[in-house]
């Protein structure tokens, strides 16, 4: 079985909040390892994590071990005040205080950074994101402080203009990366970043009821097709499911991604997947 390069151990696939409340004073000991024994029993031996404000994921990384599961934390996401990610992330207004949360990153045992640089996808409304997502040379200095300290950058990242704008400032792996366009996949394919494209979080919702369908199942076959594409042109492309996301669940959601992946890549998508998380395993690393 593949490796997950997305993951949310603090989250539960059901709702957020109580899930973030559950764990807000301390890790559940008990639910993390129930978690990591339900990835060991499905032969997930590769875990990498979009990290939390409250611990939950570098407790986890602390005892994976015990697994037999190579765990991987950024401790936390990193996120623009006033832009996507306040429910889960460290905020900063200025750049000065997002290198600080770099270096307390790096101080808790961070084995990489995550950037929210976008908003999310609106399941109500085709081609719609959320949010405001932040500026070029915004991106652009984010990734260099990171690269600078010596650490590799994952990018919560939709919409084109985005994807590129981190492409081009050496992003090492784009989370989501919905409604990309021909530019953004090439230039994408044609880089040493790898694409995350966590399609499950789109088709686990179809029929579910909470969002119109006509908007999901565009959305789902737009984005497998544009993993075909990428792939066509050589690009790097990892499986992550975003489990803890919305009727994403622990293990289950990994499996459910790789179907959605192997509908997209058909023959050949082991192959595509196996060099994407070998990239990510290689980079995500301290050190
Ligand atoms: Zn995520």
């Amino acid at each position: 079985m593949f490796g997950d390069c997305h993951i949310h151990m603090i989250l539960d696939g059901i709702y957020y909040r109580a899930a973030i409340d559950a764990q807000k004073d301390h890790p559940d000991d008990q639910l993390i390892r129930a978690r990591l024994a339900a990835y060991r029993d499905a032969g997930i031996t590769f875990l990498r994590d979009g990290g939390d404000a409250w611990g939950v994921g570098s407790y986890a990384a602390r005892i994976a071990g015990e697994y037999g599961i190579d765990y991987r934390t950024p401790v936390f996401p990193i996120y623009k005040r006033g832009h996507y990610g306040s429910f889960i992330g460290c905020g900063f207004d200025t750049m000065r205080e997002y290198a600080d949360l770099v270096q307390q990153a790096a101080e808790r045992g961070a084995d990489f950074i995550k950037i929210m640089i976008s908003g999310l996808m609106d399941f109500d409304c085709y081609g719609r994101i959320t949010g405001d997502p932040l500026t070029e040379s915004e991106i652009r200095e984010m990734i260099r402080i990171a690269h600078d300290s010596g650490f590799c950058v994952m990018a919560h990242a939709n919409g084109a203009d985005v994807v590129k704008a981190a492409v081009n400032a050496g992003v090492d792996s784009v989370e989501h990366g919905a409604y990309l366009d021909d530019r953004a996949i090439d230039d994408l394919a044609h880089s040493d970043c790898t694409w995350v494209p966590t399609l499950v979080t789109i088709g686990n919702l179809i029929s579910c009821g909470r969002y119109p369908d006509s908007v999901l199942q565009p959305l789902l076959a737009f984005q497998q097709a544009n993993v075909r594409k990428c792939a066509s042109l050589g690009g790097c492309i990892a499986l992550g499911s975003d489990n803890g996301a919305y009727r994403v669940l622990h293990a289950q959601g990994t499996l459910d991604e790789y179907g959605y992946l192997r509908a997209a890549l058909g023959d050949a998508c082991d192959a595509v997947l196996r060099r994407g998380e070998d990239a990510i395993r290689e980079k995500f690393k301290r050190g």
